[in-house]
């Protein structure tokens, strides 16, 4: 991945947190403590602050994630603090559009124990990982291989809408909990677009109900 890219990535995702934090905060209040859009907001803002300060697009990435760990509490923060410290590590690395991403995703999976059908944020970054990864072995171009990430992304937070949650604080509440989008998938949703804008991608951008 190029560096500019990250920058690009970050600076969308932040933008997209601090539009949207009002919804993902909505979404949180129906199944946990109405804080997620507060949360990434307020980290979304150090974040900008911090990249401000700094001039080199390389260490992008683990400034984010150093700046997320540290400015954001609840699951969410520390969650997505690792997405970006390994996915930082693997841009050092020299690693590719896919395998940077698929660095942070399977980051968080590793920290936060979940699998797909736990109705978390991994529910949609996990298919997005693979649909970019296999778009990109395939040959496709960049852009084919970040907009098939983002319908999948966008597919996969729709999917936790039937799920009976079982981690976090959503896992409290049970059956009652069916019916409801997960905060997380939702601002993973965001994610995956804000990378889909940086590369060049369609699919980019705050349209298309992600949250
Ligand atoms: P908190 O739940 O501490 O209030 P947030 O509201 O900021 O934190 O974030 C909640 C989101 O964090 C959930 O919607 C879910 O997507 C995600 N999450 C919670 N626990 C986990 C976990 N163990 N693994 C992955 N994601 C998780
Ligand atoms: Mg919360």
């Amino acid at each position: 991945m190029d560096p500019g890219t990250a920058r690009s990535w970050v600076e969308a995702f932040a933008a997209a947190v601090l539009d949207r934090a009002d919804e993902l905060t909505a979404l949180d209040a129906a199944i946990g403590d109405a804080d997620h859009g507060t949360n990434l907001a307020r980290g979304a803002a150090a974040v900008l602050s911090a990249l401000a300060g700094d001039a080199s697009d390389d260490a992008v990435l683990t400034t984010t994630g150093m700046t997320l760990v540290t400015s954001v509490g609840g699951a969410a923060g520390p969650l997505y603090g690792t997405f970006f410290l390994r996915a930082g590590a693997s841009l050092r690395g020299g690693a590719d559009l896919a395998d940077v991403f698929a660095a942070g995703v399977d980051g968080v999976a590793a920290r936060g124990r979940a699998a797909v059908g736990d109705a978390t944020m991994i529910d949609a970054l996990v298919p997005a990982r693979d649909a970019l990864t296999d778009a990109l072995r395939a040959g496709l171009p960049e852009e084919r291989g970040v907009a098939d990430a983002v319908a999948a992304a966008r597919s996969g937070s729709d999917a936790t809408l039937p799920l009976v949650p079982r981690l976090g604080r959503a896992s409290y509440l049970g059956e009652r909990a069916v019916g409801h989008r997960d905060p997380g998938a939702a601002s993973a949703v965001l994610l995956v677009e804000a990378l889909a804008a940086a590369a060049g991608g369609a699919g980019g951008g705050t349209a298309g109900g992600a949250a």
